[in-house]
């Protein structure tokens, strides 16, 4: 009653109250300590002992009775202000209701004529893309799926790919075509779709690696479509497949000097092409360090390189490989004694149409050659080669320099001094006409008359 003694009115004086209270908690608190016990006996005695607390009780009660009971009109008003209360509420969420109606309405014939539109589009989109790549796909593969389908099956969340096989009926590639198809799917359809996206500016392609489990006749088809069908498109092939290189060369999809051979690569500095001077420059490099085995390594490695652009460009005789693996020795040797033929031939072809200066000029080239072949030790090589070859690690830098320099002059008399083009033979297939370099300063015939 302490805290409502103030708050009545009258209001009552609690002090006799308050003091009585201090007294008692005083008591507690020695019978909890327990200790001195003179106190604790003192507190005992004493427990029982009140105060007069009549009078303030007294005027306490007086002043509760005073207090007026509610009536009922108090009552009944309080009722109608809470049911005025609830009454606005009630109506303020009824406006809620109908506004938030209005608003799933809108938003549901948005949110479908949003869906029918973008469907709609993607629709066209992958109808679009679909004939597109069937278009490119069928061109790939004329001779034997000319009636090539495909479908793109939108569903929730992904787009499903099928295609025909052979008219059988529509799958996902990978349950009946060959990888070397699945790859060429792939080309057509990121052809397609580039094609979709880009329009007219899709100028600028590169295509690394994609052929390599594409067949030969197939890829003579990837060819064709490319050069038909992207005529304003730049492609840049990359493969490691030297074959594959050659290939794109003779179906003219690379013309003239149009491709690069990589001889190594490094993160920091790039690709390093297969250029001479790079290669001598390196091979320096390695000696002036004193790492022979380095330099060994790179001359072998551009040697192999070396010989099979010779053997190639010189029509040389090469014992038949399938699986096109050739060691140096397979192929050196042979572009060796392909020259030294092809040199022997252009002189018969001179004597036999009695040209004196051509035939002087031919056992000029034939000396220069014959000199550098003897500098490298080709008698030794030619009877061994992988023994050869191998033995040059072991060589003291003194020993490996005059190699090196032996084989630079070597490979150097293959070609020509003004243009730096090694020496080819016209034409590439049939009966062998001439000897020449790309700049004509060496141009042989090779016809005898009357042959
Ligand atoms: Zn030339």
């Amino acid at each position: 009653m302490i805290g409502y003694a103030s708050q009545l009115s009258p209001q009552v004086d609690a002090t006799a109250l308050s003091d009585f209270k201090a007294v008692l908690i005083g008591r507690y608190q020695q019978l909890q300590k327990l200790l001195p016990l003179d106190d604790t006996r003192a507190v005992l005695t004493k427990a029982h002992v009140v105060p007069e607390l009549a009078p303030t009780l007294d005027a306490l009660a007086a002043a509760i009775n005073a207090i007026p009971e509610p009536t009922r009109q108090d009552a009944a008003r309080e009722f109608l202000v809470l049911a005025q209360e609830r009454l606005e509420q009630c109506r303020a969420a009824k406006l809620k209701v109908a506004a938030a109606k209005v608003r799933s309405e809108r938003a549901t014939k948005i949110f479908t004529t949003f869906g029918q539109v973008t469907t709609a589009a993607l629709e066209k989109i992958y109808k679009d893309v679909e004939t597109a790549f069937s278009g490119c796909y069928r061109k790939i593969n004329e001779d034997d799926e000319s009636a090539f389908t495909a479908k793109l099956m939108p569903s929730m969340g992904k787009l499903g790919f099928d295609v025909d096989f052979y008219g059988r009926g529509h799958f996902p590639p990978g349950a009946y075509h060959s990888e070397g198809h699945q790859d060429g799917m792939g080309l057509c359809l990121y052809l397609a779709l580039m094609s979709h996206l880009l329009g007219k500016n899709f100028t600028f392609a590169v295509l690394d690696d994609v052929l390599m489990s594409v067949d030969a006749g197939h890829r003579r088809q990837v060819c064709t479509l490319l050069k038909e069908s992207f005529p304003d498109t730049q492609f840049i092939f990359t493969t490691h497949d030297e074959i594959w290189l050659r290939h794109m060369k003779s179906e003219g999809l690379i013309k003239g000097r149009n491709f690069a051979h990589f001889r190594t690569w490094t993160v920091d500095l790039g690709p390093t092409e297969w250029d001479d001077r790079d290669v001598w420059t390196e091979i320096d490099a390695y000696l002036a360090k004193g790492d022979v085995r380095g330099a060994a390594a790179l001359l072998r490695h551009y040697l192999e390189h070396f010989a099979k652009e010779a053997c190639d460009r010189l029509r040389a005789s090469v014992e038949f490989r399938g699986d096109a693996q050739f060691m140096l020795g397979d192929l050196l040797p042979n572009a060796t004694s392909a020259l030294g033929e092809l040199l022997k031939k252009a002189k018969a072809a001179a004597n036999s149409w009695n040209q004196k200066d051509i035939i002087e000029k031919i056992e000029v080239t034939e000396a220069t050659f014959g000199e550098a072949k003897v500098k490298t030790n080709h008698q030794q090589w030619q009877v061994n080669t992988a023994v050869h070859f191998n033995a040059w690690a072991d060589l003291k830098k003194e020993d490996f320099t005059p190699v090196v320099a032996a084989f630079k002059a070597f490979t150097g008399s293959f070609g020509c001094a003004t243009c730096g083009e090694m020496y080819f033979v016209t034409p590439d297939r049939g009966r062998k006409e001439a000897l020449r370099c790309g700049c004509g300063g060496l141009n042989l015939n090779l016809l005898q008359k009357g042959s």
